[in-house]
């Protein structure tokens, strides 16, 4: 604001100055006209100032949209019905975590504890998770630094602090680092200038296109080792038939031309991304209501007008859902909506895995800092072949997620939402994990602290495959709109939430 003040103040002085010259018409012309683009901004800025924007979920769509649109002068109330942010998103501190708290918490976010070592019971009446910091499961942040969730943190007017790491692979009896070598890169040259050179156009024409088919196609050697691994871990989907060329595409294409490391993750987890996001909008003058059900949206002539929260309507210009968009009509009456809309937002599946952070009392040198894929064939689960990640950049020490003395590895197998309720379907994913850490660290049992298996039957809100098309941003009720990792928005997890956020700032401020 003081900023734009200081232009003001200059432009006018530029538009008097010129008249006195009264010479040269054209600079007068230009510092009026200069004048009017500027009465122009701060009449946006002032208009949207009024403006009342509710956000429904303090997760991490949530927050960032918070950041965009308060930045720009809206007057925003998150209200998240959790008494902490971050959603799914969110970092547990292990020092004041008690057993049934762990409990209800994932199970708020279609999670559980599938396995442990010791039990569960033994972890916490010992109070081994003591100085640990953990997120509800496995989280890495595709393109890093440099990634959306990055650049909110800068919009937020923070620096984002993350680990950047390349990715490795998983072989029979120990890894390759990195997976695609400078040798590599040479020789496909070609296709990456291709890929970087790809118009949005070319893009669209291969969403419908499955990387199976893609592979059969243009899959040889290495080639197609990086084709049957990335998408999978773009989409956390094994079934290749149903991955979306044009959407795996698109992330590479984006890595490629930030020049990113594949892979980050936030010092100190997750959970200071969300705080730096959380401060920005309370100092912008907003709030976030923790502890905060919205039990209504209200509807009156088509237009979405209010929220219920405690038994009390608020009154909004704006309402922004951040909730996964198959749970939308708990809190909206469907009869405001076309009976296809709500068949369709019900209908619409989401992804799951099984994660797995093993606490180990010392790790090999050469791993730490390092992100390695894993691809077990022939498994007899959705996909056959089914992909997983195994990371040591939580293990290093800088990242304080962990006490002296210990090391955190987080990992993950992808599996479907229906694979992660199932026992014995678990215990063999739990059986792939376990195999792939012994490959690179063949002892590791004797260091291990404890471990924890949670599984997750709705890791994406929506899963981004070629039979399941994201809703829109903009739904079918006036001032009515969805955010989140649900929506169409590029990118994936974490980053397709922020997307989002920044696309829904971009529509409201052009309203
Ligand atoms: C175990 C696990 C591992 C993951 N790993 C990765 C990964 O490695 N990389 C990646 O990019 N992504 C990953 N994801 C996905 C990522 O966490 C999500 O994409 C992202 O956090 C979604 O954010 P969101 O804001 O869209 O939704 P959410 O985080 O679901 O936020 C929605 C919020 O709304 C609140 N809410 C719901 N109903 C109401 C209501 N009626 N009133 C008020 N508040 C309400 C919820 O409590 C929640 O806080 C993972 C997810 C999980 C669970």
């Amino acid at each position: 604001m003081r900023s734009l003040n200081v232009t003001f103040i200059l432009l006018l002085k530029r538009c008097f100055i010129s008249h006195d010259e009264k010479k040269n018409n054209f600079r007068i012309i230009l510092a009026r006209e200069k004048l009017k683009e500027y009465c122009f901004v701060l009449f946006l800025i002032i208009g949207n100032m009024k403006k009342k924007i509710c956000i429904i979920g303090a997760g991490i769509g949530g927050l960032s949209a918070g950041v965009y649109l308060s930045n720009n002068g809206f007057d925003v109330t998150v209200f998240e019905k959790e008494n902490i942010v971050g959603g799914r998103a969110l970092s547990l501190n292990g020092d004041e975590l008690d057993i049934e708290e762990y409990r209800r918490i994932l199970s708020k976010f279609n999670m559980a504890i599938a396995f442990s070592h010791p039990s569960l019971e033994d972890i916490f009446n010992k109070k081994m998770l003591k100085g640990y910091r953990i997120d509800l499961g496995f989280h890495s942040i595709e393109g890093g630094t440099l990634s959306d969730v990055g650049r909110v943190v800068l919009e937020a007017g923070s620096n984002p602090k993350m680990i950047g790491s390349k990715l490795g692979l998983i072989t029979d009896n120990g890894y390759t680092f990195p997976l695609v070598t400078l040798k590599d890169k040479i020789s496909f040259l070609p296709q990456i200038l291709r890929l970087i050179l790809s118009s949005e156009s070319t893009m669209k024409k291969l969403d419908n296109v499955s990387i199976a088919d893609t592979i059969k196609k243009y899959g040889k050697g290495k080639m197609k080792l990086i084709l049957e691994l990335l998408p999978r871990v773009t989409t956390t989907v094994n079934d290749l038939s149903r991955v979306s060329t044009g959407e795996s595409f698109r992330a590479s294409q984006s890595n490629l031309k930030r020049g990113s490391t594949p892979v980050g993750y936030p010092i100190g987890g997750l959970g200071t991304i969300n705080r730096i996001l959380m401060n920005k909008i309370v100092k912008n003058k907003s709030k976030v209501v923790l502890g905060s059900r919205v039990e209504k949206i209200f509807i009156e002539n088509s237009k979405a007008s209010g929220v219920q929260v405690n038994g009390e309507r608020f009154n909004f210009d704006v309402i922004v859902s951040d909730i996964l968009v198959q749970n939308l009509f708990d809190i909206v009456d469907e009869k405001h909506f076309p009976k296809e809309y709500v068949t369709y937002l019900k209908s619409l599946e989401g992804t799951g895995s099984l994660c797995a952070y093993y606490s180990l009392k010392k790790i090999p040198q050469d791993l730490l800092g390092k992100s390695f894929l894993f691809i077990e064939r022939y498994t007899g689960l959705t996909g056959d072949d089914v992909v997983g990640m195994i990371e040591f950049v939580t293990s290093v020490p800088e990242s304080k997620l962990a006490p002296p003395g210990g090391f955190l590895v987080q990992s993950y197998i992808i599996c479907t939402p229906n694979e992660a309720r199932s026992k014995e379907k678990l215990m063999l994913l739990r059986d792939i994990l376990d195999k792939n850490l012994k490959r690179l660290i063949p002892d590791y049992q004797d260091y291990l602290n404890w471990v924890l298996y949670p599984t997750i039957w709705h890791l994406d809100g929506v899963a981004k495959t070629i039979d399941n098309d994201k809703p829109d941003i903009k739904t079918p009720v006036d001032n009515l709109f969805l955010i989140g990792d649900c929506v169409k928005a590029p990118g994936i997890g974490v980053n397709c939430a922020v997307k989002s956020a920044q696309i829904l700032s971009n529509i409201l401020l052009n309203q």
